[in-house]
C-alpha cells in the first residue's frame, strides 16, 4: 500500500489544511513512491508561528552551547543508523545511483551535522579595546527563524547545509522540500524528533514553489531565507524576501569550465572529468559540463574519454552495478532533449549518446557533444544532464577568457602537471570553488558558493555561520561618571 506522509509542524504529524495531497513518482518507472500531503500558505504561516514560539520562548536558544552541540551530535549518530534507508528512500524519489547515495551524499550529509555540532559552543564575539572604565564588546546572537528552499538532487545533504549552522547557531527553521523529492526530509525530521529536539525547532512544510515556497520566501516574519535551485527560481526568492528585506543566501546553477592542458595526466584527468559530468546523470550544480581540452592532447583525451563514457551502466538506480540511473522527472527529460536538439542545429556534433536510452524511465544516455563554440546555447546554458559540451583551446589567456565567458561562476576545474601555470588559472578563474587535479570534491570545512550569477553567500565551513548569527555591539560604562554632553 502507497505510505502516506503529513507535514511535520511544531513536533505534529499533521495534514495539510486544505487535504490536498501529491504523488512522489520514481523516474526509474513510474511508480508511485508515496502520497504527500500538500503544503501551501496556510500551512507555511502556521509552521512559521510553530518555529517563532519555538525561537521566542523555546528551550533552544537559552539552552547551553554545548548541551546544543550535543543533541545534533546525537541526531548525527542516529543518522548514521538509517543512512542506508535514507539512501535508498532518495535513489526511489531522485534517481541518483545508490551507491552515490549511499558512499557519497549520506556520509557527506552527516558530517555536515557533525561539523556544526561542534561549532555550537565556538560562537564567538569579540572584546574591542576601550578605555578602563568601559566594556566595548560583540555578541552573535542566533537571527531567528530560517526559512530553507532545498532542491531535489539531493535533498538531504543540500537540506542539511543549512539545518546544520542554523540549528547550531540557535535559530529554529521551516525547510520546503522539493515536490519531486519529499520523502526523505521527512523521514529525517523524525530523526530530529526521536533525539530529543524541541518541538518547532525544525518544520517541515512539503509542497510546490510558486505556492509553498513563495509563501515561505515572502514570509513577514522570517529572518532570512537560505534557498538552493535554479538561477531562474533565485531572483523570484530574492524579489519575494525583498518585501521584509530579510536577508537571502542564494546557491543557484553552475556552468562549470573543466579545463584540460597538454601536459595533464591523461588517465585522472579522464576520471575526473567524467566523474565531473556524469555524476548524477549530471544533475549536480558543480558539474564540469563546459570541457576545454587544449589542442596538443584533444585528440588522444577525446579518444580515450569517450571509449571510457561508452561502458558506463545506465539503469535502475537502486542496483548497486548501475553508474547511472533516470533524470529525475520528464520534465527535466525533455529540457536535456530539447538543449542537444539545438546544439545540433547550431553546428555541434555528437559523438556519443543524445538520446533517450530506455522507454519506462526518464534515462538519458551519457552524451557528448563537440564542435561546440562558447556562443552556442550549449556552451551557455545549464542543461543539468548527463550532456558533455567539448571545447578547443589554444593557450592559458584563450582558455581564461573562454572560460569566464558566462553568466556564472560556481565551480572550475584545471588539469595539469606546471604549478606555475595552474595558479595562474586558480588567480584568473572567476568561480567559487576552484579544483585543480581533481573534481567534484566537497568538504563540510570548507565554504561553498557562486561568483556571478550561481549566487551568494557561502554555505559549509566556518564563514557559514556567518549567515546564521547577527552581530550585536554593546558600550558598557562601567564606572560612576556620566556622559559629559558640553558641561550638561
Ligand atoms: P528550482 O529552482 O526549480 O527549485 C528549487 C526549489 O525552489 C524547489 O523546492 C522549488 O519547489 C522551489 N521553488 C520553485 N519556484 C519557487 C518560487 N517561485 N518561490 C519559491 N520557491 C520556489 O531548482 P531545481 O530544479 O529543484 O534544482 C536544480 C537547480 O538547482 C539547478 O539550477 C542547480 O544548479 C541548482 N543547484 C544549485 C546548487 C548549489 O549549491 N549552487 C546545488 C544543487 C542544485
Amino acid at each position: 500500500m502507497t505510505k502516506y506522509y503529513k507535514l511535520f509542524i511544531g513536533g505534529n504529524w499533521v495534514d495539510a489544511v486544505s487535504g490536498e495531497t501529491f504523488e512522489s513518482i520514481n523516474p526509474a518507472n513510474g511508480s508511485v513512491n508515496g502520497v504527500i500531503a500538500k503544503g501551501s500558505t496556510i500551512d507555511v504561516d502556521l509552521a512559521v508561528k510553530a518555529a517563532r514560539k519555538a525561537f521566542e520562548s523555546g528551550p533552544w536558544k537559552e539552552m547551553a552551547p554545548s548541551d546544543r552541540g550535543r543533541l545534533l551530535y546525537k541526531v548525527a549518530q542516529a543518522l548514521w543508523e538509517k543512512a542506508e534507508k535514507l539512501a535508498e528512500i532518495e535513489s526511489r524519489d531522485n534517481g541518483v545511483t545508490i551507491n552515490e547515495n549511499k558512499f557519497i551524499a549520506m556520509p557527506a550529509m552527516i558530517d555536515v551535522l557533525e561539523f556544526y555540532a561542534g561549532l555550537a559552543n565556538k560562537v564567538q564575539g569579540e572584546t574591542l579595546a576601550s578605555p578602563s572604565n568601559r566594556l566595548n564588546f560583540t555578541l552573535k546572537e542566533p537571527l531567528g527563524v530560517i526559512g530553507a528552499i532545498v532542491p531535489w538532487n539531493f535533498p538531504l545533504m543540500l537540506s542539511m547545509w543549512k539545518i546544520a549552522p542554523a540549528l547550531a547557531a540557535g535559530n529554529t527553521i521551516v525547510i520546503k522540500s522539493s515536490e519531486l523529492t519529499p520523502i526523505s526530509i521527512l523521514e529525517m525530521a523524525k530523526i530530529f524528533q526521536e533525539a530529543g529536539v524541541p518541538d518547532g525547532v525544525i518544520n517541515i512544510v512539503s509542497g510546490y514553489g510558486a505556492d509553498a515556497g513563495n509563501a515561505l520566501a515572502s514570509h513577514p516574519d522570517i529572518d532570512k531565507i537560505a534557498f538552493t535551485g535554479s538561477t531562474t527560481t533565485g531572483k523570484l526568492v530574492m524579489q519575494a524576501a525583498s518585501q521584509n528585506l530579510k536577508p537571502v543566501s542564494l546557491e543557484l546553477g553552475g556552468k562549470n569550465p573543466n579545463i584540460i592542458f597538454n601536459d595533464a595526466h591523461i588517465e585522472n584527468a579522464v576520471n575526473g572529468s567524467m566523474l565531473g559530468i556524469y555524476m548524477a546523470q549530471g544533475q549536480v550544480c558543480a558539474s564540469g559540463s563546459r570541457l576545454y581540452v587544449q589542442e596538443g592532447i584533444y585528440d588522444k583525451f577525446m579518444d580515450v574519454f569517450t571509449n571510457k563514457a561508452k561502458q558506463i551502466r545506465v539503469g535502475d538506480p537502486l542496483d548497486p552495478a548501475m553508474q547511472m540511473g533516470p533524470q529525475v522527472s520528464l520534465p527535466q527529460l525533455e529540457r536535456i532533449e530539447h538543449l542537444v536538439a539545438a546544439g545540433l542545429e547550431e553546428g555541434a556534433n555528437v559523438v556519443l549518446g543524445g538520446e533517450r536510452s530506455d522507454d519506462k524511465g526518464f534515462f538519458y544516455s551519457p552524451t557528448i557533444l563537440v564542435n561546440v563554440t562558447t556562443e552556442m546555447q550549449i556552451a551557455r546554458e545549464e542543461i543539468f544532464g548527463p550532456v558533455l559540451s567539448v571545447i578547443r583551446f589554444k593557450d592559458e589567456d584563450d582558455v581564461i577568457q573562454k572560460a569566464n565567458d558566462t553568466l556564472y561562476g560556481l565551480t572550475a576545474g584545471v588539469w595539469t602537471e606546471n604549478i606555475k601555470r595552474a595558479h595562474k588559472m586558480v588567480r584568473g578563474l572567476k568561480a567559487g570553488t576552484i579544483y585543480v587535479n581533481t573534481m567534484s570534491m566537497l568538504d563540510s570545512a570548507a565554504p561553498f558558493g557562486g561568483f556571478k550569477q550561481s549566487g551568494f553567500g557561502r554555505e559549509l565551513g566556518i564563514e557559514a555561520m556567518n549567515m546564521y548569527t547577527q552581530t550585536k555591539h554593546v558600550w558598557m560604562e562601567m564606572s560612576e561618571t556620566h556622559l559629559d554632553w558640553y558641561g550638561m
